[in-house]
């Protein structure tokens, strides 16, 4: 029988452990502090930044969102950003992206303050990610993707494990957190030439497409762990991964859910990094 994993149970271990971090910060006068900035208003911006707030605040964290009008200016918007950024109240960042086309990301992704950059935008961080050091950053969704696979005991160590996706959001960290952590891993992408084989020889297969069902039984190896990252609207409007849950679910060791996977642990990730942030920020002072 495959094992279901659980975000929301990985979400609240995390939240003991952070509740305390959270608490141990204030007893020594510093008050963790995540800015959201938002220009406009997506409906999946709305949706991520209700579930960070509710977080934050159950952590002991205090969020704070700057909403700016989709008409901002490129001068105005980065005033804006500089000034939050030079905030020493303000201990992590989180800019929701695309942002509208006239907007450039360019400059404030150059200029954050690594140490407040805690989704990872800016090239130090990458960087980090990138040569296994953990000092910075990783971006919370893939780092959601360890936190779920070590609550759950699965050691990638010398394991193979297939990405699907090779975005810098999501499959290329992911990769690189899997590689530190001893996986022998294999990155598919819109080019992949048969995909389905490459999937079948993996012990661990993360799926982050971003297509509707499109990892079937077949593509499973018996008994493999399934990670689904995929976040998709089907044509029925349902909500589902990028894993045909119920063909995939009986070939499986352990499988995620979509929602209710992945998805419920990025929030908690976020609040982990802030108050790794205020952290490392008081000791710079
Ligand atoms: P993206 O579109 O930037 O990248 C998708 C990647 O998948 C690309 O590298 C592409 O080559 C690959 N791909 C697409 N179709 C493929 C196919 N048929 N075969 C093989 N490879 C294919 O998307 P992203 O930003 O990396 O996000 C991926 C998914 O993860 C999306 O569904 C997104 O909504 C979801 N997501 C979830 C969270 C979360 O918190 N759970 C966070 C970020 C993204």
């Amino acid at each position: 029988m495959s094992i279901l994993m659980k975000g929301a149970d990985v979400a609240k271990t995390m939240k003991e452990d952070l509740t305390g971090e959270a608490r141990r910060l204030k007893d020594r006068g510093i008050l963790p502090s995540l800015t959201i900035v938002r220009v406009g208003a997506r409906p999946d911006d709305l949706a991520y930044e209700r579930g960070a707030r509710k977080r934050m605040e159950m952590i002991g964290i205090e969020c704070k969102v700057v909403e700016l009008p989709e008409t901002i200016t490129q001068a105005e918007f980065e005033k804006t950003f500089f000034k939050i950024n030079e905030d020493p109240k303000v201990h992590g960042i989180l800019l929701f992206r695309p942002l509208p086309g006239h907007l450039d990301e360019g400059p404030v992704v150059s200029r954050i303050n690594p140490l407040k950059d805690v989704d990872c935008m800016c090239p130090v961080n990458i960087a980090k990610v990138f040569s296994g050091d953990e000092t910075g950053h990783a971006p919370c969704t893939p780092e959601a993707v360890m936190e779920m696979l070590d609550y759950y005991k699965i050691d990638p160590r010398g394991k193979k494990v297939t990405v699907i996706g090779r975005s810098m959001v999501v499959g290329k960290p992911l990769s690189m957190l899997l590689l530190k952590r001893h996986a022998t891993v294999t990155i598919c992408h819109t080019r992949t030439k048969d995909l389905s084989a490459t999937c079948r020889e993996a012990e661990i297969l993360v799926a982050a497409a971003g297509k509707a069902r499109m990892v079937t039984a077949d593509m499973i190896g018996d008994g493999a762990v399934v990670v689904d990252v995929g976040i998709n609207v089907d044509a029925k409007g349902n909500l589902c991964g990028d894993v045909d849950f119920n063909a995939a679910e009986p070939v499986t060791s352990y499988i995620s859910p979509v929602p209710r996977g992945v998805g419920s642990v990025t929030s908690s990730v976020l609040a982990k990094h802030v108050l790794k942030a205020a952290e490392y920020l008081s000791l710079e002072r």
